[in-house]
Order: structure tokens, then sequence, then C-alpha cells
């Protein structure tokens, strides 16, 4: 087949798929695993026909379990594609479709006669359903289930089947004890399976937290807690790409400490960090919560205003210079300093890169600072 006619006939059967399993990956999931089951059913029911017709078992009773069997089967797959279990905790209610196939098969047992040695292999291929979203106490309640169910069905065929169908004593004995058997081993091997997954998927949360905290501390300054410089030349490299295409104004400012460096000389370095905590906390509440401030370095930092005006922004800036000159810092009882800030800002002219703009607003820093400091100077 040519490329160009195998591309739509896949899609079409995507399509297909799509129709008889939805989109919703849980709602799939169960759909594919009950289909599974339907698929088991047909095989199951073929048998026993083929039994029946070899007059191994009375073709009535076959034809009863075999509808009463497919309809379960099917009708569970119905449920689940009409998407009224779709918000149970498990869509595909495992357990429920293990237990009727736990019974389907005893019941299977019972009439096949001569040829119930079919039986043992298929209640393993059941019991492997459970590996599917059940918890230990629901395998375990599985197994006990099925133990029951066998027991009965042991008794029946025993003691109340017709006697041309009777097995010999031990021959019984032998077939209920593959059936304990296969039992036993395939919930043991369900629950070594279920151990396995818990185990990878705690693996997979710790791995997530991993990631997160590591980006956490990529993006992060850890004294301040604010964006740190490589997150911030990512968000002025968007913003500015955004501003390009909007045509909004993008202002920018960089923030200074004054005499910063008497501050760790006369109190200590501790003392340096605690002011720069509580400078980051002064200005991010003077700031809208549109408004990036960045720990650029050191005692310098990086405020981003999208969407403002120069106004609106000389405004802010004057606010935020106010307030830190108002805002005395207590480093300890009776130890209180006056901080004071220079800033130097600008707006992002046309077809000019985020890093020029900031070039622009170091420049107009250093005016602030040799103009006498506590100021607020813009860029040309
Ligand atoms: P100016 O008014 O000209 O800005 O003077 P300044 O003293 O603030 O500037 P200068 O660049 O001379 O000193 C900055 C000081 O900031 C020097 C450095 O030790 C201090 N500093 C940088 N990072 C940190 C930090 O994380 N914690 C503390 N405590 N101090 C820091
Ligand atoms: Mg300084
Ligand atoms: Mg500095």
């Amino acid at each position: 087949m040519s490329p160009e006619t195998s591309a739509p006939s896949r899609s079409l059967l995507q399509r297909m798929l799509d129709l008889l399993l939805t989109n919703e990956p849980r709602q799939r999931m169960s759909l594919v695993t009950t289909g599974l089951a339907c698929l088991l059913m047909v095989f199951c029911i073929l048998a026993m026909k083929l039994v029946a017709a070899a007059g191994l078992a009375d073709e009535e009773l076959v034809h009863w379990w075999a509808l009463a069997s497919g309809a379960c089967v099917f009708a569970s797959f119905a449920l689940i594609r009409s998407g009224f279990t779709r918000h149970w905790h498990d869509p595909a209610f495992t357990h429920i479709q293990i237990t009727y196939a736990i019974t389907s098969n005893a019941a299977a047992y019972v009439i096949a006669g001569h040829a119930r040695g079919i039986v043992p292999p298929i209640l393993a291929v059941i019991m492997m359903f459970g590996v599917f979203g059940l918890g230990p106490a629901q395998i375990k309640a599985l197994l006990a289930y099925g133990l029951v169910a066998f027991c009965i069905a042991g008794a029946v065929v025993q003691w109340w089947g017709p006697p041309d169908t009777t097995t010999p004593g031990a021959l019984a004995a032998v077939y209920l004890l593959i059936v304990v058997m296969v039992l036993v081993t395939s919930t043991a091997l369900t629950l070594r399976a279920h151990a396995v997954r818990e185990r990878l998927q705690a693996k997979k949360r710790e791995l997530s937290r991993a990631v997160e905290q590591i980006r956490d501390l990529a993006t992060r300054d850890e004294l301040t807690g604010l964006p740190n410089r490589r997150y911030m030349l990512e968000v002025m490299r968007i913003e500015g790409l955004r501003a390009g295409r909007s045509g909004q104004p993008l202002l920018m400012a960089q923030l200074d400490l004054d005499f910063f460096k008497a501050v760790n000389d006369t109190y200590g370095h501790g003392a340096g960090d605690q002011v720069l905590q509580c400078f980051a906390r002064t200005v991010l509440a003077c700031v809208r919560n549109t408004d990036i401030l960045a720990r650029w370095g050191g005692e310098e930092f990086v405020l981003l205003m999208a969407d403002t005006s120069a106004e609106d922004g000389q405004r802010l800036l004057e606010r935020v210079r106010a307030t830190v000159a108002d805002t005395p810092v207590q480093l300890a009882p009776g130890v209180i300093i006056n901080l004071t800030i220079s800033i130097g800002a600008a707006q992002l002219n046309r077809d000019e890169t985020p890093l020029r703009l900031l070039q622009r607003t170091d420049e107009a820093l250093y005016s602030a600072k040799r103009q006498g400091r506590n100021s607020v100077v813009w860029a040309e």
C-alpha cells in the first residue's frame, strides 16, 4: 500500500476506534480492558458450544450459561461506554466484573462434564485482570470468593450432578487441587504486580517533586524568594516580544539600595540579608501582581511592568521609592535603620531589545546615584 493511501485508511481506523473506545483516557482504558474480557468470553462461549456439540455437556444448559455470561460482560462494556461509570473510583468496576467472571467460570465447571479440565486455565486469565487497578484487600477477597465458589461447584458436581458427567473421586480432587493452585498463585502474582506498581508510582511522585524543587531552585533567589536573574532574562525576552506584537508599552526599572555596603560593615552580613528580605517584601506590597520583581544580583533588583503607561509607571516608582524611604527596618530590638533606594527606569522603544532597554535603565540608575541617591531617574 502506498503512503498516500495508507494515511487516510489509518485515520479512518483511528476514528472508528475513537468512536468505540472514546477519547477520554480513563474511560478508554476501562473499555480496552473490558473489551479484552469480551474477547475472552467469546472464546469461552465458543469452547463450551464445541463441548456441547461433542456431547460432553447438556446443550440447553450451555446455551443458558452462554446467554447469561455473554450478556453480563457485554452489558458491562455498554455501561462503561455510556459514560455512566466515568466518575467512579474504578470506571471498569473491575472487582465486580471479576466476581461474575469467577461465578460464570464455576458454573462452566459444573456443566462442562468431563471437559471441565478447560476451566482452570481460563480462571488463571480471569484472575490476571485483577492487575488492573485492584487493591490488595480486593484481590484477597476475590481469592476467598473463588475458593468458596469452586467448593460449591465441586460439591454440586459430586453430589447433585447427573451420574454420566460425575467425575471419579480422585480425578475430581485433582481438578479442585488445580483450581485452588491457580487461584492462590494468580492471587500471589497479582499482589506482587500491585506492589511493584505501587513502588513505581511512589518513585514517579518522588521524581516529580524533585523536578519541581529543581525548577524552583533554578528560577528563584534563595534569600528573597523572588525570581532570579535567569528567570527574569526569559521573562524579559517573552515580554519584549509580546510588547513588540501588541504595541503596548513595556517599562523596566533597576532598583539599587543606597549605601548598602555600610549596612553590612556596621551591622554584619546577617543584618544585610535581613534588610534585603525586608526590602523585597516592601516593594512587592507596592507593585501590582502583574509586575515582576526579580533579584538581579547583590543589592540590585529589576522591576518589569507590562502594559503600563509611562505616567502610571512614574507614579508607581515614585510610590516605591517613598515607601522604602518611609519604612524603617528593625534589625533587632532597638536597632532600627532607614533605607533609601535609587531607581533608573526606561520604556521599551520600537525595535529595541530588552537587553538594550536594561542598559538604558542602568545608565539612568547611575545618574540617580550621581544626583544624590533616593531618587527616580528616567532614561531619555
Ligand atoms: P551605592 O549607594 O553606590 O549603591 O553603594 P552600595 O554600598 O550600596 O554599593 P556597593 O556596590 O559598594 O556595595 C554593595 C554591597 O552589597 C557589597 C556587597 O557585600 C553587598 N551584598 C551583595 N550581595 C549581598 C547579599 O546577598 N547579602 C548581603 N548581606 N550583602 C550583599
Ligand atoms: Mg547599592
Ligand atoms: Mg549595586
